[in-house]
């Protein structure tokens, strides 16, 4: 929190783009997000609990975004009554291990997707960069306490994340529609598309992570309420659910 006051903001979209037929928009990571990525799965390997820390903030973030924006501008909360955070670990049909990390927050168009989550939108990072490739795994450590990785921690426990998002509602954005953004840990693209769903989720973000086959301890719900109550009691202002599926 106290380092994010000197993080500015920077808006230049991912290097290039390759729009397939379907719609799907194809990116290319910058070279510093592909950087930030190699770091965040070979050498954090011992610190991957936080990416359930890094998650919760951020959905905790959006939810506090949208309560203050709802104070000026009340339709932000149609689609969604509730504020909240739900997790939920389970296998599919197909055997696939998933924890899906859901909030009702103020959600993401393609291009805040695009730029929020394929984009380094911080400049702090690059010291992070440099920090961290000059440091052994341990130096390492301590600097994501300094930092935060963010998102990309996502990949220390995910072969795949899929993040869909429905922004809220607004005078600019009065028919939102509901988008995916996809990626993989082993490469350098990601893509965005709109959900093929639809618009299901009322508002706000879906993150479902495919679990990593060395990740499988995070299906288990015990272990996820014990990392929610170590890491997050800060994000007490919203609700978290943890569902439990027998
Ligand atoms: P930070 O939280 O420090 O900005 P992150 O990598 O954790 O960095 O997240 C990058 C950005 O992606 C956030 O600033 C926010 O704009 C967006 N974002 C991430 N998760 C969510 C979410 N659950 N809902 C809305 N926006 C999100
Ligand atoms: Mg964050």
């Amino acid at each position: 929190r106290v380092f994010r006051a000197f993080l500015l903001s920077f808006t230049v979209l991912a290097a290039s783009l390759l729009v397939l037929a379907d719609g799907t928009q194809k990116y290319d990571y910058q070279s510093d997000v592909a950087r930030l990525r190699k770091i965040v799965i070979n050498s954090l390997y011992s610190h991957r609990d936080v990416f359930l820390r890094e998650l919760i903030s951020n959905a905790n973030d959006a939810l506090e975004k949208l309560r203050l924006t709802s104070l000026t501008v009340p339709e932000v909360l149609e689609g969604a009554e509730s504020m909240n955070i739900t997790i939920k670990a389970f296998k599919d049909e197909d055997g696939t291990a998933k924890l899906v990390i859901r909030d009702t927050g103020i959600g993401m168009n393609a291009d805040e997707l695009t730029a929020n989550l394929g984009t380094l939108a911080k400049s702090g990072t690059s010291e992070f960069l440099a920090r961290a490739e000059s440091s052994d795994s341990t130096g390492t450590g301590n600097l994501i306490g300094a930092f935060g990785l963010g998102f990309y921690s996502s990949f220390l426990v995910a072969d795949k994340v899929y993040v869909a998002s429905l922004a809220a509602k607004s005078p600019k954005n009065p028919q939102p529609q509901q988008y995916v953004f996809s990626s993989s840990s082993d490469e350098s693209t990601f893509e965005v598309y709109p959900d093929p769903r639809g618009n299901v989720l009322g508002r706000g973000t879906e993150i479902t992570l495919i679990l990593k086959e060395d990740a499988l301890e995070y299906l288990d719900t015990l272990r996820v309420t014990e990392l929610v109550s170590k890491h997050s009691s800060f994000a007490t202002a919203f609700p978290i659910y943890l569902h439990t599926t027998r």
